[in-house]
């Protein structure tokens, strides 16, 4: 079984065709899918989606950087206020994001510093979007790093920066991005081998070759597998066993997979 730590099925994207993008995932053997939540403007839409199915949808709650703007506020609020009332298996996606717009860098940080010390409290692992904003994250990690437990996801560093964030416990969530060529990512794999990573397709974006271009979904998980096992010179199955492990232990999924038949 693959676990896919990073998908947006609930986006609009998926509007025309959702069922049928999870069946794929599920006959492609992806079985357990993380939706990490984005902002209170599709944060229902994720939650009825995950309610529909319990035993592969695991929803996290969070407000993603570039939907930080003057009404953080607010958005802080409502993401506070769903904290309550429902079952959730970690926080983000949160982080900091210079790729887009800069105007906001400093409420970015207040708005991830506020998610870190909520999933500390809640002891929740954290899903960390950073773009062109690297070093930044680890100022802030290093500012209150202890017990904190995630993924980088579409890990965006080089060899030195994943030690530095295995270091600080996280893991490395790795996407589409390895397949692609010349790809800093499969550089990293190849010095980091396989025990801190765990895979993700972030769709509809990034999707793996073949399928580069077009829109993402969780189906093309074993392209990822595949990609990294013939970095490693090692197969697939084992790919597979191990970062599923990963996930499983960071998002605590193992209660929710005991019952499956
Ligand atoms: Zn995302």
């Amino acid at each position: 079984m693959f676990i896919d730590t990073h998908s947006h099925i609930y986006a609009e994207e998926f509007d025309q065709d959702r069922e049928e993008v999870v069946q794929r995932a599920l006959e492609a053997n992806v079985r357990n899918i993380i939706l990490p939540d984005i902002d209170s403007t599709t944060r229902q839409a994720m939650l009825s989606l995950a309610e529909a199915y319990p035993e592969n949808l695991f929803p996290t709650l969070g407000v993603h950087p570039t939907s930080v703007n003057d009404s953080y506020e607010t958005e802080m609020q409502l993401f506070e206020k769903s904290l309550g009332q429902h079952t959730i298996y970690g926080i983000g996606e949160c982080g900091i994001d210079l790729y887009w717009d800069k105007t906001y860098y400093k409420e970015q940080v207040i708005v991830f510093e506020r998610q870190l010390n909520i999933a500390r409290e809640m002891d929740l692992p954290v899903i960390i979007h950073s773009r062109e904003s690297l070093a930044e994250i680890f100022t802030v990690l290093q500012r209150q790093h202890y017990n904190m437990k995630g993924i980088l996801h579409c890990f965006p560093g080089t060899e030195e920066d994943a030690r530095r964030a295995i270091d600080l416990g996280f893991l490395l969530g790795i996407g589409g991005v390895v397949t692609f060529k010349r790809s800093l990512m499969a550089e990293v794999v190849r010095e980091i081998g396989t025990d801190h990573l765990v895979l993700e397709t972030d769709a509809p974006y990034l999707a793996p070759v073949p399928h580069r271009g077009k829109r993402n979904e969780s189906s093309y998980i074993p392209c990822i597998a595949a990609k990294i096992a013939e970095i490693l010179g090692s197969d697939t199955k084992k790919v597979e066993e191990i970062t599923t492990n990963n996930a499983m232990n960071l998002f605590n999924l193992h209660t929710s997979s005991v019952d499956r038949p």
